[in-house]
């Protein structure tokens, strides 16, 4: 069908997540993306988009990937679909089980599948909770998360979601779950410097914690880097005190590694890049770079003998949890990543020449902040570089600017003031140029 026929349908019947429909309909419709190689998308009139999102924070080893396209389609001839629920189990499913404990940080040895970002959260909950109620201690039910935060969109993980607008249908947040502080030093900071405001968002947490009673607290969800919620890379001095709260108090450490993992952060995980000692670790996304829907909570030993090597069994599960064509493409997304030093590149080379370029737009009068680590980063924008006031009315700055963006060719996301940025990890330095190039070209177009 043609484009204009395409737009027409999509209005009529397909309803779009995140959307103002009536804004959609306004425009004229969605853009038609028909095709993708490398990291630039096609769209139904053949023009190019560098698609600085990498999807939605997700596919890492670029479009266009025909060894992924091929495993899918052997595995699909040779078991399209079964499951592990009554004592089964199949191959490519073990397989990328044993090779997400060899990946991920030490202890972390257990996995269990879901298809989403949020269902593995929902599952942390539980096991979370399972977790103290075998323990005796069944009233630690709370589960810490932390404003600004995005945990997903199912009714439990919207509620770990710390973004007010996640929160204005009725029912979310569901009890047992509260919002510390987030450590935005920019838009939080005052007159602290970076360092001294980690420590004190830190203590944000425990002040959380306390009020809550630390008895009556199960876990502790973080992002290792904030994603969605603007790209807010903590202080150097957040994660240590963070951690040594957690111990203090007992409390389980849930790191959601859904857009960290996979190399965004230049290492395989967030957790190394940040020093984090997790109990449970949520992974999705990068771990088939999008190509299909799978999604892991990674256990400790430690948690998973409670939890799971009691007496007894874990009363939860998907059908398509441990999917063996979703786990087939995820092991040999992960078999490419290796193979062509994937993750080194984001750390040694393409990530830090990628915050350099971005870096050269703070001589603008309205950039206030680069900020970022590996491939993920965000640009502030501001009428006031010095003071940091928030820009009124909210979006009003970053909304127009990605409109250009997305005119010159260039996809990006606005979150509030700030533009981020998450591209493929295989971007070359002439796609990084070209991206801060059409992003300043759009920046002066727009304001
Ligand atoms: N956790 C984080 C950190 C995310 O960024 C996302 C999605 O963006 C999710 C969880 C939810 O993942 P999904 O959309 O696959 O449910």
């Amino acid at each position: 069908p043609a484009t204009a026929t395409l737009k027409a349908l999509d209005l009529a019947h397909h309803l779009h997540p995140f959307t103002d429909h009536g804004e959609l309909r306004q425009e004229g419709g969605a853009r038609v993306i028909a095709s993708a190689q490398g990291c630039h998308l096609t769209d139904t009139d053949g023009q190019r988009l560098l698609d600085g999102m990498g999807g939605l924070w997700c596919v890492n080893i670029g479009y266009g990937r025909r060894e992924l396209a091929e495993v899918a389609a052997r595995q699909m001839n040779e078991l399209p679909y079964y499951n592990s629920f009554f004592k089964t189990t199949m191959p490519e499913t073990v397989l990328l089980a044993e090779e997400l404990a060899a990946l991920t940080p030490e202890g972390l040895n257990r996995v269990f599948f879901s298809n989403s970002g949020s269902e593995a959260n929902d599952t942390n909950i539980r096991i979370a909770r399972s977790y103290w109620q075998k323990r005796g201690e069944p009233q630690r039910t709370v589960i810490v998360s932390r404003k600004l935060a995005y945990h997903g969109s199912t009714i439990a993980a919207a509620s770990l979601t710390g973004l007010e607008s996640m929160h204005d249908i009725p029912g979310v947040p569901i009890p047992d779950i509260v919002h510390a502080p987030a450590p935005f030093w920019w838009a939080n900071g005052g007159d602290l410097s970076a360092d001294e405001f980690g420590i004190e968002a830190a203590r944000g947490l425990e002040e959380t914690i306390r009020a809550v009673g630390p008895e009556r607290v199960a876990a502790f969800i973080g992002e290792p880097v904030q994603g969605a919620g603007g790209v807010i890379v903590p202080p150097a001095t957040y994660w240590a005190e963070v951690q040594r709260i957690c111990r203090k108090y007992g409390i389980l450490l849930i790191v959601d590694e859904v857009i960290c993992g996979f190399g965004r952060t230049g290492r395989w995980f967030g957790s190394q890049t940040f020093d984090i000692a997790p109990d449970i670790m949520t992974i999705a996304k990068g771990m088939s770079s999008g190509y299909l829907p799978i999604s892991a909570s990674v256990v400790h030993d430690a948690v998973a003998e409670v939890v799971f090597d009691a007496p007894g069994r874990f009363p939860h599960g998907y059908t398509y949890s441990g999917h063996p064509v979703a786990a087939a493409v995820a092991r040999e997304n992960i078999a490419i990543m290796k193979r062509e030093g994937i993750v080194d590149y984001v750390g040694d080379d393409i990530g830090p020449y990628f915050q350099e370029r971005l870096a050269t737009l703070l001589d603008h009068p309205l950039v206030g902040e680069v900020r970022g680590v590996g491939l993920m980063a965000a640009v502030e924008l501001t009428r006031d570089k010095t003071g940091r006031a928030p820009v009124e009315p909210v979006g009003s700055m970053a909304t127009p600017v990605r409109n250009a963006c997305f005119e010159n060719g260039l996809v990006t996301r606005a979150v509030r003031d700030c533009l981020v940025f998450s591209p493929p990890l295989v971007i070359t330095r002439a796609e990084v140029d070209e991206l801060v190039a059409i992003l300043r070209r759009s920046i002066d177009q727009a304001l």
